[in-house]
């Protein structure tokens, strides 16, 4: 057994999700971490959140339902769900590693920023726990299989918990919609960009009444070699460090310039 994996072993992992506590992908990500660890816990929301992003819950109260002893689902968003359980529920002794996903449907380019999946792993890093989000792309013409999350996901996780740790950084990977076989390998690729990422559906309710419907109708063909949308679409697996500081280094030269 390597190093990491030892230490994998008696650490406290969390897993999360932004589908919900009854999500086929949130039990294949914990039949993972368990395969790493004995002290395996699993606090994801009561329904699902998707697109939630980092949204937290400040004017009602949260109610905790418990499954299993290790098995609970809150009320409210994925960020809520990792607040809970570090401060809360977990709170004898933080976990280690925080686990997030498998989340049906890709996170990628642009998606990062509206994922409920991605977000619960930011909240990891803000509260200084190690942190990674996966993703299973869907297939048009088949159910979303997680067999792809099942075979590599657990060498991924013993891999980045090897990484050392940095402050302000998660990794998010996704899998893309191929058997597990057919993966071409696994690519560290940066953040790719869409530009055609929202379309609208414009109807009448059976009412009579006008509505509009948003949707991600976004291609996720590029051109750019080194991001998660070529990786995915060369069928790798994608690995994406993420950071949380937002700044716009480049800018802040020039700012300062025009402030001073
Ligand atoms: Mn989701």
């Amino acid at each position: 057994m390597t190093t990491a994996a030892q230490a994998l072993r008696g650490e406290r992992i969390l897993v999360t999700n932004d589908d919900g506590i009854h999500a086929p992908g949130l039990r294949a990500l914990e039949a993972v971490a368990r395969s790493l660890s004995d002290d395996v816990w699993v606090v994801a929301p009561e329904v699902e959140q998707s697109a939630a992003s980092h949204s937290l819950t400040l004017r009602r109260p949260l109610r905790i339902r418990r499954f299993a002893e290790r098995r609970l689902a809150v009320d409210g968003t994925p960020t809520d769900c990792v607040v809970v359980a570090v401060n809360h529920l977990l709170k004898d002794r933080r976990p280690g590693l925080v686990l997030s996903g498998v989340n049906h449907g890709g996170n990628l380019a642009e998606d990062v920023g509206y994922s409920g999946t991605v977000a619960a792993a930011m909240e990891a890093t803000l509260l200084g726990i190690r942190s990674i989000a996966f993703s299973q792309l869907r297939s048009s013409d088949a159910p979303t299989s997680f067999a792809v999350a099942e075979q590599h996901a657990p060498d991924i996780v013993r891999r980045l918990y090897e990484m050392p740790e940095m402050r302000d950084r998660l990794f998010n990977v996704n899998f893309p919609p191929v058997s597990p076989d057919a993966v071409t390998g696994v690519r560290v690729a940066r953040q790719g960009r869409r530009d055609d990422m929202v379309g609208m559906v414009e109807g009448r309710d059976p009412g009579g009444h006008p509505y509009v419907w948003i949707g991600h109708w976004g291609g996720d063909a590029t051109e750019e070699k080194d991001t998660d949308l070529a990786a995915i679409q060369d069928g790798a697996i994608s690995v994406t460090p993420l950071h949380l500081d937002l700044t716009h280094e480049k800018s802040l030269a020039l700012l300062k310039e025009r402030f001073a």
